[in-house]
């Protein structure tokens, strides 16, 4: 639907909702989603502001194909200054929020300040308010969007929220919607609560509208749908296995980082991907997997719904974990399970069901929770110390660490503050398996060099969402490319970062582009979308807003130094795998990058790169 042309600015200091025309400029420079509101966040904050004060802003924004029939059109972001990382951060999420958002006519909301008391946003369609949050504090987000469903009488209304993670400050707690849908990296559920904001409850009734050219928009999206249903990855294997997919592709690859980062491949893994989880428990010959799922006009569907053996130790005295809820997904299942040693599947559903209910990263958690059985194991921490033993592979100690984490209680308090802290805490900050302070994702980037190159110079810290050369390493998407080697990389990853930028600003899921290149997002965007959406513009938009996110960084005190990788990758080979023998070569990628960049020897962006992307 394009645009609804409609900012709505909240000041939870002085307790305003005010309406302000979008500035249709910078639409057109920086698309939508994380694009536009990056740049008005530029524009309106000093970089080197307190994450967690009342200075920081957060801003929750929709793209231009966020509510319409385009395949998987139903995304949001979550944009601030991270907490984790004190880089910039957007954190992207599905469901059907950001739809609603659409729908009650608005692009964005930006909330400044600092609400004295707990509140919540409440917008119904233009009507937007500001209600008191006391009765919802200290609640789940499970428990928020039932209440706030109950009191206003409306079970459509959509939800986003924070739980306990969000408001004790652990500094990777996500933004949840719909139940199971996160805005989950780098803090941004934390920045929120900073703020006193418990959730966002939005009802939209305007509906579907403003597409430039209806007709034309109709026919490229179900053209370009028909291509996500031909394709194997997108038509079956998603659908199937979820990104669930992954887990005993990337182990056999021996790019699956377990314990970690120690070992690069997992004995366990057969027992913890997509594939463990369509298949009968013993217990009660039932799978774990439920049924698979799709957020707003979504034709993939890769969600997962799951059900919990119920007599599984962590919740056999616990009814209310036995419903269906969503997960596992690769990313989690990952950082709970291999990064920790766990091979139980019902543990790491278990440890994930509370990720969601509580506002917590899994992908984060579960690698500090790896870092600290590291620590253990080195006789750094003691049982005594963190109410467990915590060697790898315990399912006990994750168990107990994902209740006490986002509650904020005990040892819980640390594991909150991410792995950097921690490792650094304990005398060894080289064991923190992170980039800019943000944990690494599920793939190992001494197998898979490219990755090396994308986590360690991603604006948001490590990340797979910000260059995504999986998909071209090991997938052979759109050409494949050797894993092992690094020439070609620095463009590689380039290419991936820009694209990137163009899928998020959107509104659409970075999932598309197994099956879609930027040829196939464009003549979406020319439909939607007034204005000169040629492919030439476009790549000089995905390019313009990795510069824009990285000279906010620069500006925040990030360096060259920070465009790096820890030591264990690029110093301790892989021991088993096909990449046996093998580090990452960062070294050899980070020059060339910087020169396909257009940036100078330190990182920086030359003077006419700036001009040439009009920054
Ligand atoms: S592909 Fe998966 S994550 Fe992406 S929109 Fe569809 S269901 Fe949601």
């Amino acid at each position: 639907m394009g645009w609804t042309r409609k900012v709505l600015r909240v000041n939870l200091t002085a307790g305003t909702c005010v309406a302000e025309p979008l500035n249709m400029e910078w639409a057109q420079d920086y698309l939508g989603c994380r694009g536009l509101a990056t740049k008005y966040f530029v524009s309106e904050v000093d970089p080197k502001v307190d994450p967690l004060s009342p200075q920081n802003k957060m801003l929750m924004v929709t793209g231009p194909l966020t509510g319409t029939m385009a395949s998987t059109g139903g995304r949001y972001s979550v944009v601030t200054k991270g907490p984790l990382t004190g880089a910039i951060a957007c954190s992207n999420s599905g469901g059907y929020f950001g739809a609603e958002m659409k729908f009650a006519g608005w692009d964005m909301i930006i909330f400044e300040g600092k609400s004295p008391k707990p509140v919540y946003l409440f917008v119904e369609n233009d009507r937007a308010e500001l209600l008191d949050a006391a009765g919802l504090w200290g609640k789940t987000c499970w428990e928020t969007e039932d209440t706030i469903k109950a009191k206003h009488q409306d079970p459509q209304i959509r939800v986003s929220s924070i739980g306990r993670a969000g408001e004790n400050q652990v500094l990777y707690a996500c933004v949840i919607n719909d139940l199971h849908r996160a805005a989950g990296r780098s803090g941004v559920g934390a920045v929120m609560g900073s703020k006193n904001l418990k959730a966002v409850a939005i009802r939209g009734t305007k509906g579907f509208g403003g597409i430039r050219d209806f007709k034309e928009f109709l026919a490229v999206t179900n053209e370009k749908k028909k291509i996500l249903a031909d394709n194997a990855v997108t038509g079956q294997g998603l659908p199937k296995y979820g990104t669930q997919v992954l887990m005993n592709v990337i182990n056999e690859m021996g790019a699956l980082p377990t314990r970690n980062h120690r070992d690069v491949q997992f004995e366990s893994a057969a027992k913890i991907g997509g594939e463990a989880m369509h298949e009968k428990r013993p217990t009660d010959g039932k799978a774990q997997l439920v049924t698979n799922a799709a957020c707003f006009a979504c034709t993939i569907a890769c969600g997962r719904i799951s059900k919990i053996d119920q007599t599984h130790f962590t919740v056999s005295n616990n009814p209310k974990y036995w419903g269906a809820t969503g997960g596992l997904e690769y990313e989690a299942a990952w950082a709970l399970g291999a990064a920790n040693g766990v091979g139980d599947l019902e543990a790491l559903h278990y440890a994930n069901m509370l990720c969601n209910e509580d506002g917590m990263d899994p992908i984060t958690f579960g690698a500090t929770v790896g870092a600290a059985m590291e620590l253990y194991e080195l006789g750094l921490l003691t049982k005594e110390q963190i109410g467990e033993e915590a060697p790898f592979g315990s399912t006990k100690a994750l168990a107990h660490f994902a209740e006490i984490t986002a509650r904020g209680e005990g040892f819980g308090k640390e594991l909150g503050q991410g792995s950097k802290r921690l490792c650094a805490k304990y005398g060894r900050p080289e064991l923190s398996m992170s980039v800019k302070g943000q944990e690494f994702p599920a793939y190992d980037s001494r197998a898979i060099q490219g990755m090396g190159l994308a986590y360690a110079t991603s604006n948001r810290g490590a990340c797979h969402l910000r260059g995504y050369t999986v998909a071209s390493e090991v997938l052979g998407i759109p050409v494949k490319t050797d894993p092992h080697v690094t020439e070609g990389k620095a463009d590689l990853v380039k290419a991936f970062q820009d694209a990137t930028g163009v899928f998020d600003s959107a509104g659409i899921c970075i999932f598309t582009s197994f099956a879609w290149g930027l040829a196939d997002v464009q003549p979406q965007i020319a439909a939607a979308c007034e204005g000169d959406w040629s492919m030439e513009k476009l790549a000089l938009v995905g390019e313009r807003i990795w510069n824009m996110e990285k000279q906010f960084n620069l500006a925040a005190g990030f360096t060259k130094k920070d465009d790096n990788l820890p030591p264990r990758l690029t110093t301790e080979a892989c021991k088993t795998g096909p990449a046996k023998g093998l580090v990452n070569e960062l070294g050899k990628m980070l020059p060339e990058y910087y020169k396909v960049r257009g940036w100078n020897e330190d990182g920086v962006p030359k003077r006419e790169t700036l001009e040439r992307l009009g920054l």
